[in-house]
């Protein structure tokens, strides 16, 4: 018998696995994904086909990308640059190797069993294993933790083809394409559009939606949407996929605009339109734990109906996101400890890696104003910032909002260089309640990107130094 046994190994399992080991709890982490010879994949969507390899991909297609455009101001001159694209993917591929490897040396330091195969809650306190060689073995357990994550939706005016790929497929051309389409302009969608264009690929981007990327903060929105067609993404809004046809070596595509219909050919196509849980098949339906539009019912503490069941990470609500997976990971490993930790729903940072990054945390003015709460901004170009301006890495802004009443800060929002880093700064001083003076009596290095921060703070009270406040 085990005491605690987790279901699936990405960001969300993996860390409640180790952190339930931690506590003195004998643990089980059961995986059905092997890779081609047969080892166990660890790691999830995250190490395997997600954060990693697209962040891998991110900096190296920067790095070309900065070599081919962007060195010569700084007076770098490169003759003759050649990119190798299979030197660029190996690199990826190794370091999704060396960090997957590093689960599994994490679970014997942490003493974690793990086991290969597919698991199901059959009863309260029994999951079914079916092993890669279709054997079945049955494990008893106080605790069952469910982190079997999400997989691409699909959509039937595109389905996948040779031609047509997921977020996986788009982080395996063994070419360069020409032109590349990409269904859906959210995170996905822009991150590995800006991957390929950077490359050389002629990139569109169809999004369903008249507004672009509505869950950020309205003015980011805007003048993100202005730089990323200047970086050269066609992203087309209010467009409408309505059907695809495979060709040779190309997949023909109809778009509906503006009442128009619009064909287009592309030698790639990613489909990008978010992510569905993985809930199918993993709970037996008599046990009493509630599925609801796709995922599985919990608590704010992630504990489902049947109280020695949790469920963590994308399988829940909230954000599908990494961190934010683990921190639900953590708490249930605690929980189940009969400690009293919780996860802060209000401050989930999120990031887009972009260049420049997008990057928030807590409210933005739309949410503010839905609200009714009564709030000052704070905004400061990083044009008027001495580091940004060294490094030639001027574009974007901070944009800081406080309560007018108490000066707590509420949101932050960055477009900009290092935008994840200051966005995380922030986050840090709200986790402790600060307000916005408590930023501007922070003193923050020079020159340093941070620095945008600290004058958004004293901007947010009209006392910004190295730009010009509001009239009093
Ligand atoms: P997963 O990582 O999906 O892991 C679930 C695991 O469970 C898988 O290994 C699966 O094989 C296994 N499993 C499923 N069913 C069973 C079963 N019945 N039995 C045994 N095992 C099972 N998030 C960020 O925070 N930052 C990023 O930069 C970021 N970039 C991303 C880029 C891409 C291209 C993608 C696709 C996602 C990205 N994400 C990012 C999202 C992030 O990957 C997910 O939010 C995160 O992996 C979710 O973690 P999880 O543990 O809940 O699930
Ligand atoms: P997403 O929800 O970010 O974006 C999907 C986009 O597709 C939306 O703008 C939506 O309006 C659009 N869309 C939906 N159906 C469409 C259709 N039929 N035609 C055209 N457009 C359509 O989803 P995603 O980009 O697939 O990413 C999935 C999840 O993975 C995200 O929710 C995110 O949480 C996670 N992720 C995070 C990061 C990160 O943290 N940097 C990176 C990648 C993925």
């Amino acid at each position: 018998m085990f005491d605690v046994v987790v279901i699936g190994s990405g960001p969300a399992g993996y860390v409640a696995a180790i952190r339930a080991s931690q506590l003195g709890f004998k643990t089980l982490c059961i995986e059905e994904s092997i890779d081609d010879n047969g080892k166990p994949n660890l790691g999830g969507t995250c190490l395997n086909v997600g954060c990693i390899p697209s962040k891998a991909l991110l900096d190296s297609s920067h790095k070309y990308y900065q070599a081919k455009k962007n060195l010569s101001v700084h007076g770098v001159q490169i003759d003759k640059l050649k990119l190798d694209l299979d030197a660029m993917m190996s690199r990826k591929d190794e370091i999704v190797s060396q960090l997957t490897g590093g689960i599994s040396g994490l679970f014997k330091a942490n003493k974690v069993e793990s086991i290969t195969g597919r698991g199901k809650v059959i009863s309260k306190n029994v999951i079914e294993i079916t092993k890669p060689d279709g054997s079945k073995e049955n494990i008893d357990a106080k605790n069952i933790i469910v982190a079997t994550g999400s997989k691409p939706i699909e959509i039937n005016a595109a389905p996948y083809s040779k031609h047509i790929v997921d977020s996986t497929g788009a982080l395996s051309f063994k070419k360069v394409p020409k032109k590349l389409g990409v269904v859906g302009a959210g995170i996905i969608g822009l991150e590995l559009g800006s991957v390929w264009s950077r490359l050389g690929s002629n990139v569109t981007v169809l999004e369903a939606l008249d507004d672009f990327l509505p869950m950020s903060d309205s003015d980011i929105s805007k003048e993100s949407l202005k730089e990323f067609k200047k970086q050269g993404l066609d992203i087309q809004l209010g467009s409408k996929v309505i059907s695809t046809k495979n060709m040779k070596n190309s997949i023909k595509l109809s778009y509906v605009k503006e009442d128009n219909e619009i064909e287009m050919e592309f030698d790639k196509l990613i489909v990008a339109v978010g992510r569905s849980s993985n809930v199918d098949n993993i709970l037996n339906d008599d046990l009493g734990v509630s599925i609801k539009n796709g995922l599985i019912e919990v608590d704010e503490y992630c504990q489902t109906s049947v109280s020695n069941i949790w469920a963590v990470g994308d399988v829940v609500r909230g954000p599908m996101l990494a961190h934010k997976g683990s921190e639900e990971g953590i708490m249930v490993a605690e929980r189940i400890a009969e400690k009293h930790t919780e996860v802060n729903y209000d401050l989930v940072p999120s990031v887009i890696y972009t260049h420049p990054e997008i990057a928030w945390v807590g409210k933005n003015e739309n949410e503010l104003k839905e609200s009714g709460i009564d709030y000052n901004i704070g905004k400061f170009p990083f044009a008027a910032n001495g580091r940004a301006l060294a490094v030639s890495e001027s574009i974007g802004f901070v944009k800081l909002l406080s309560d007018k009443k108490t000066d707590a800060i509420l949101g932050v929002h960055v477009f900009g260089p290092a935008a994840a880093d200051i966005v995380q700064q922030a986050l840090i001083a709200m986790e402790f309640g600060a307000s916005a003076e408590d930023i501007s009596l922070t003193m923050f290095s020079h020159p340093t990107v941070s620095e945008a921060l600290h004058e958004a703070a004293l901007a947010s009270n009209n006392q910004a130094i190295h730009i010009g406040n509001k009239k009093q």
